[in-house]
């Protein structure tokens, strides 16, 4: 009975202490603070609240703090996904995917998106910015939805960044009724859909979706892999909508990422001014210097061709040529795009492939020359600066919100290491140390969703 109690007493003093300003010392044998070029040895990271109080090498540890040694790991600042669709999952056979799209309840398809949250965020991967959430035939802002909930603590998952619909032309690779017999969904989409044609509708779509929650505009400047009724690499914008659709977002306050394949709509999408180029994968060296010239970003989204090369079956032989194509393509231009200098954030487009397995970029990354120290700044400083929050998230610093991850051993040494993360804490608040509690999907697992993303 006295034992009894004195447990009771011990688990009650273990839990009251870790109030909100208890101060937690995480220690690990290697720090990679975002924005160094090399580890540090014996990494400290020291929090307080929601925010880092000191980061740094052999930092001399509070009395009062509640010290968590994570041992032969890396301390890194928690990664960022820039280029997601958690609200979906396009990974297993498209066909069916296509039949599940207009089967499924959306009701039902954002609880699942609930589970590719938690994936994510228990794959180290504590920021977001998800590029296009569209149900066709529906009105529902499930992304909005996802990221208040997260916020509110509702749901475990990342920080997220949303873009509502993305913004294409009739017939684009953004429209949600390409490839449906014409009507089937009784009228043709318009800009409440996303879909818009002129400068003039264009600024229209882009207030409707700020007005609804974006925090990010998309929009679609060319073809792409996965829809039906284009060209991979065709221009899909003038540049006359492309200067509308930057400069109505840029008066808004929020930043400009385009999905963009081909060579032509690129150059004119990073002259008019756009944010990033998402995966980019037909653009040439000229290309290339002009973006490095104006400071735009290059998502790359490795991933997403990996995983539909490596299961071609999945796609209708259309789609495997486009798929070949972008594929041929995309390893001379990233190798092009890395010897060059151009500024590189680290988006994967989640949801082509399985949510959780965003960190098997990294070595795609790396295969095609970058540098294992320059892919882990591209998924922490570099990713906070194109998304417009490094002032508060990106490197761990003094003030900096504490997204604080470990992986096993050093990713500088071997990159893959960053797969198998294993402690996350987001914002102070310790999401995982251990085994994930949500296992990873298989390639069918989950209901597939949604309009076309890659
Ligand atoms: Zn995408």
């Amino acid at each position: 009975m006295k034992v009894t109690r004195c447990v009771i007493a011990a688990l009650f003093l273990a839990v009251s202490a870790r109030g909100a300003d208890e101060v937690i010392a995480l220690k690990a044998s290697r720090i990679f603070d975002g924005k160094s070029n090399a580890l540090l040895q014996n990494g400290v990271v020291i929090v307080e609240g929601d925010k880092i109080v000191e980061a740094g090498s052999n930092l001399p540890i509070p009395s009062s703090a509640h010290v968590i040694d994570l041992g032969d790991a890396t301390l890194c600042p928690g990664f960022i996904d820039a280029h997601t669709h958690l609200t979906s999952d396009f990974s297993g056979d498209y066909s069916q995917r296509r039949l599940k799209e207009v089967d499924l309840n959306v009701s039902e398809q954002a609880i699942i998106a609930t589970t590719h949250a938690r994936a994510t965020v228990e794959a180290g991967f504590t920021t977001v910015r998800d590029l296009g959430s569209r149900f066709v035939g529906s009105h529902e802002f499930v992304d909005v939805a996802l990221r208040n909930s997260i916020n509110k603590g509702v749901v475990i998952g990342p920080r997220m960044l949303v873009a509502t619909k993305g913004i294409g032309s009739t017939g684009g690779h953004f429209d949600p009724t390409s490839g449906f017999r014409d009507f089937l969904f009784g009228r043709e989409p318009d800009y409440t859909d996303g879909i818009a044609d002129g400068p003039d509708e264009i600024r229209k779509a882009v207030r409707f979706e700020v007005k609804n929650g974006a925090d990010v505009i998309k929009a679609a400047v060319s073809g792409g892999v996965l829809s039906l009724a284009d060209e991979v690499d065709t221009p899909q914008l003038t540049s006359a909508e492309m200067a509308a659709l930057v400069d109505e977002s840029h008066r808004l306050r929020k930043k400009v990422a385009v999905h963009c394949h081909g060579d032509e709509a690129a150059h004119e999408a990073i002259e008019a001014g756009v944010d990033s180029i998402e995966h980019g994968s037909f653009m040439k060296p000229e290309t290339l210097t002009l973006m490095k010239k104006k400071g735009t970003f290059l998502t790359p989204t490795l991933m997403a061709t990996e995983w539909i090369m490596g299961r071609l079956d999945n796609y209708p032989p259309a789609l495997q040529a486009k798929a070949k194509a972008a594929a041929a393509a995309r390893s001379d231009m990233f190798r092009n795009a890395v010897k060059m200098g151009v500024k590189i954030s680290f988006g994967t487009d989640a949801a082509v492939y399985p949510h959780g397995q965003n960190a098997k970029e990294f070595k795609l990354m790396v295969d095609l020359g970058m540098r294992p120290i320059d892919a882990l700044k591209s998924a922490t400083a570099n990713d906070a600066e194109l998304l417009g929050i490094g002032q508060k998230i990106g490197t761990l610093e003094k003030g900096k919100l504490a997204d604080v991850i470990a992986v096993p051993g050093d990713p500088s040494a071997d990159i893959t290491a960053t797969e198998r993360v294993t402690f996350v804490m987001k914002e102070g608040k310790i999401i995982r140390q251990g085994p994930p509690a949500v296992q990873k999907h298989g390639n069918n697992a989950s209901p597939p969703l949604t309009a076309p993303a890659d």
